[in-house]
């Protein structure tokens, strides 16, 4: 459903990415790693329309963004930034964020794919819970869950997760990887995550260095790669 053709892009006048090309389609999980400051969140704020590109090309189910609206655009794409806000709200508002429109049923729907169920669906009272619980009491893996309830209810086909498993503990980032998963599979959609190691939940990673996808291949391929292994996009347990 996503294409990026050679994209070139500037902040003021200093370069920030340099023909870069992704391709992600039906069904797929597609990461891009890369150290701090490679441009990585860039991409994902091109994408969804925060700023224009310079060059290049950027085609959503085909269509050039170029000629299309803004609005049809982010209708298909689901988002959880680097930074996500929270809300000192309930965590049914905080879901709701995503999507305005969604009955009580979506808003358990994205709740349970996102795994959020141990914290809000197991209580007694499940439906109290989500109305009356304010989301600054949860702990930062809930959080992270509750924001991938917030993209998921939108039910868009286009996931973009910018560093979801962050600072998270072995157990809730394998909830966060698992719920993505969830995701793709009940919805026919597609997840382009940014990690910081390389990941084997994705079936096809672009390493971009200083703006330049410098490698590209499935997690094996990568692992293969004697010149990664000594950088630092693998992590410790691979090694
Ligand atoms: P990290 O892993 O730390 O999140 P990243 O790969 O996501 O890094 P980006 O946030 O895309 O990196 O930033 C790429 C470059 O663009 C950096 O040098 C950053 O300082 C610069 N940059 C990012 N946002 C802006 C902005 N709004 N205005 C000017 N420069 C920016
Ligand atoms: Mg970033």
């Amino acid at each position: 459903p996503l294409q990026l053709n050679d994209i070139d892009f500037s902040y003021n006048k200093e370069k920030v990415l340099d023909k870069v090309s992704i391709q992600l389609k039906k069904n797929q999980i597609v990461s891009i790693v890369g150290p701090s400051g490679s441009g990585k969140s860039t991409i994902l704020k091109l994408i969804n329309g925060f700023y224009n590109i310079d060059d290049g090309k950027i085609l959503i189910f085909n269509n050039d963004y170029l000629s299309t609206d803004i609005n049809d655009i982010r209708k298909n794409i689901g988002y959880v930034l680097q930074d996500s806000n929270f809300f000192p709200v309930t965590i049914e508002e905080n879901i709701r964020y995503g999507n305005m429109d969604a009955t009580m049923d979506d808003v358990i729907e994205a709740a349970k794919l996102a795994n959020a169920h141990d914290f809000i669906l197991t209580l007694p009272n499940k439906y109290k819970t989500m109305v009356e619980e304010n989301a600054s009491n949860l702990s930062l893996g809930q959080k992270q869950r509750l924001n991938l309830a917030r993209a998921f209810v939108k039910k868009a086909p286009i996931l973009l997760l910018d560093e979801p498993t962050a600072s998270l503990d072995m157990h809730s980032a394998a909830l966060v990887q698992k719920s993505i998963k969830d995701y793709i599979f009940t919805y026919g959609a597609s997840a382009l995550i940014i990690t910081h190691t390389i990941s084997n939940i994705a079936d096809f990673t672009y390493v971009l260095d200083n703006g330049k996808i410098t490698e590209s291949g499935t997690h094996q391929q990568l692992l293969d790669l004697k010149k990664l292994y000594y950088e630092l996009y693998i992590t410790d347990a691979e090694k």
